[in-house]
């Protein structure tokens, strides 16, 4: 077992997908922070970064979609790569 699954089944699933929304609004408050008043929070940016990768896998084990998140952001991906090209062909 490893620590995300550890984490799930040692403090369980509700309290583990509310500390994703806490960590999502703790990142969207420091991206807030270097965006709209040009702070340098660089440090907290990458702490805070982590801190939503960990839950995020965390929230993968929760419901058991890790298989289909990496399907979709395969197919995803494909998609903005193409979208980029577009883009770029425009210019
Ligand atoms: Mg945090």
């Amino acid at each position: 077992m490893n620590t995300f699954e550890r984490a799930v089944k040692v403090w369980g699933k509700a309290p583990q997908m509310l500390q994703v929304i806490e960590e999502m609004s703790e990142l969207t408050k420091e991206i807030l922070k270097n965006i709209n008043r040009q702070k340098d929070n660089i440090d907290e940016i990458i702490e805070e970064t982590a801190d939503v990768e960990i839950m995020l896998e965390q929230l993968k084990i929760c419901y058991n979609i890790a298989d289909r998140v990496a399907e979709y952001k395969k197919e995803k991906l494909k998609k903005i790569d193409r979208r980029l090209d577009e883009w770029e062909n425009k210019k």
